[in-house]
Formats: structure tokens, C-alpha cells, sequence
């Protein structure tokens, strides 16, 4: 057995959420949508292990949304300290915190039911629609996609 699929394993074994997203993402498979976002989905699984269970769901989305923001707030302030504190720019603690936002990322997708890995290929496929060539500004102003409800 793969890396992978020992990782993936432990993280279904760990997640309450683990059987309903093992069919969503069979069915991606089978629909071969999903090929390069498994591994968010496996992060995601992963990250309910270092959550409270003991807390009803109202606190615990107020506490991933609050976690996240507090969390971008850290990563932007080690940007802030390299451009305008004249500090070195401290890749590990970016590192870190790029890691710490996208925890309470998915811990806050997956309190709406939602897999990581299809958000991840929502955005993809609504920027497609969006920049179908790449960015430019034209295409930002027309935002071709919002007609469509995103
Ligand atoms: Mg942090």
C-alpha cells in the first residue's frame, strides 16, 4: 500500500466525517474530477483528529471562523514585519502559519459539510470559466462567472 493510501487510511479512521466523504470521493473519482484534489480531502480527514468533539456546532464554527481569521492575521503580520519592520523574511514562519490557516480551513469546510478537496475544484473550474486565457483585467471587470451565481 501506498504512502498515500496509509495516510488516507488513518485519516478515515480518525474522522467521524470519514465514510460519507469516502463515497463523495469515490463518486469524483468515478466522474474524474478528482484526481489531483485528493489530497486535500485526505488533509482535511486528517485535521479532525486536533479538533474538539466536546463542543456544540454553533462554537465550534465561531471558533474555526475566529481560528482563521486570527490565524491570516499571523501569516500577513510575518509580511508586514519583512516590508515595512525591515525584519528577514522568516520562510518557516510563513511555512507555519500558511499551515495553521489551512487547518482551520478545512476544519471550517468540513463544519458545513464540505469537502476540501471539491472547493478546491470549484475555484478551479470557476476561475477557468473566469480567466479562461489567464488573468487580465478585462476578464476581472466581466467576471463571466458571476452571471452563474459565484
Ligand atoms: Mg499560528
Amino acid at each position: 500500500m501506498s504512502r498515500w493510501n496509509d495516510s488516507l487510511g488513518t485519516a478515515l479512521a480518525a474522522s467521524p466525517q470519514g465514510p460519507k466523504i469516502v463515497r463523495r470521493v469515490l463518486q469524483r473519482v468515478a466522474e474524474r474530477k478528482a484526481m489531483d484534489t485528493l489530497a486535500f480531502t485526505t488533509y482535511q480527514l486528517s485535521t479532525a483528529r486536533t479538533d474538539r468533539a466536546d463542543v456544540p456546532p454553533r462554537d465550534r464554527i465561531a471558533n474555526h471562523a475566529m481560528g482563521l481569521a486570527g490565524e491570516t492575521g499571523e501569516l500577513v503580520d510575518a509580511i508586514k514585519k519583512r516590508l515595512f519592520h525591515g525584519h528577514d523574511l522568516d520562510r518557516t514562519k510563513v511555512r507555519d502559519e500558511i499551515g495553521d490557516v489551512l487547518w482551520y480551513l478545512a476544519r471550517l469546510a468540513a463544519d458545513f459539510d464540505l469537502d476540501l478537496g471539491a472547493c478546491a475544484e470549484a475555484n478551479v473550474e470557476k476561475l477557468r470559466r473566469r480567466y479562461p486565457e489567464g488573468f487580465s483585467e478585462a476578464a476581472s471587470v466581466a467576471r463571466v462567472d458571476a452571471q452563474e451565481g459565484s
